[in-house]
């Protein structure tokens, strides 16, 4: 039984729910499916939180969220966004399911691809702090300019958070991507890839850390069969 703590934000808990279903159905061609409870919290609360500096509270909450999941059956619980990894370790307090973190998946997927530099797309939170690109052992990681960093932050918040996909921003991101000579981009949080895909960039590869996380938790959720 998998286990997300989503909402934050629904647009891209509801892409963690059709790839893990998407990765089933390839894998036993059949109608046999990933159990999966889902803890969709308010995000209004988990903004707050991050906008006051209360990191803390936010980590206390997602923990006794990790612990709801774990006691109806969850034996691998995920996180369905980057920024809040920034309380991964709070988050699995007293938890014995397995936490995959994103961050994690994704430097397995990027060491895979042979990527050593990599552009980092993210909230404020995600590309301007220590707590994530820490994470990304061994990788060159780059960040764009501040006024850039405010911009993909505030579309993140503003749109992409509440499903809305506006093609201006989508020509901004672009732009922003071209602005810098790297082997890869990755799109750190989690609804980035509602906006952009590989297809919008030439000769770039683009790693998608949604669909990453999912497929690794998918594939852990197979290891725990066994
Ligand atoms: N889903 C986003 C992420 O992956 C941003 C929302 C949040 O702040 O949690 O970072």
């Amino acid at each position: 039984m998998i286990g997300l703590i989503g909402g934050m934000s629904y647009a891209s808990t509801i892409t963690y729910y059709k790839l893990i279903n998407e990765f089933s159905q390839t894998h036993h061609n059949s109608l046999s499916r990933a159990k999966i409870l889902i803890s969709s919290v308010d995000f209004d609360e988990i903004e707050k939180y991050q906008h006051n500096n209360e990191w803390q509270k936010a980590a206390s909450l997602l923990n006794e969220e990790a612990k709801r999941l774990e006691k109806a059956g969850a034996s691998i619980i995920a996180l369905c966004t980057n920024t809040m990894h920034k309380v991964a370790n709070e988050l699995q307090k007293d938890l014995k399911a397995k936490f995959i973190h994103i961050a994690h998946s994704s430097l397995d997927e990027l060491n895979l691809n042979n990527i050593k530099d990599v552009l980092l797309l993210g909230t404020k939170y995600t590309m301007q702090e220590d707590f994530y690109k820490n994470e990304l052992k061994g990788l060159n990681v780059i960040t764009p300019n501040n006024d850039d960093m405010n911009t993909i932050n505030d579309i993140i918040f503003n749109e992409l958070c509440k499903d809305l996909i506006i093609q201006s921003s989508k020509e901004k991101f672009i732009n922003i991507v071209n602005k810098h000579k790297v082997q890869g981009v990755l799109l750190a949080c989690t609804e980035i890839s509602l906006l952009i895909n590989e297809s919008d960039f030439d000769n770039l590869r683009v790693f998608d850390t949604t669909y990453i996380h999912a497929k690794d938790i998918f594939n852990q959720s197979l290891k725990n069969l066994n």
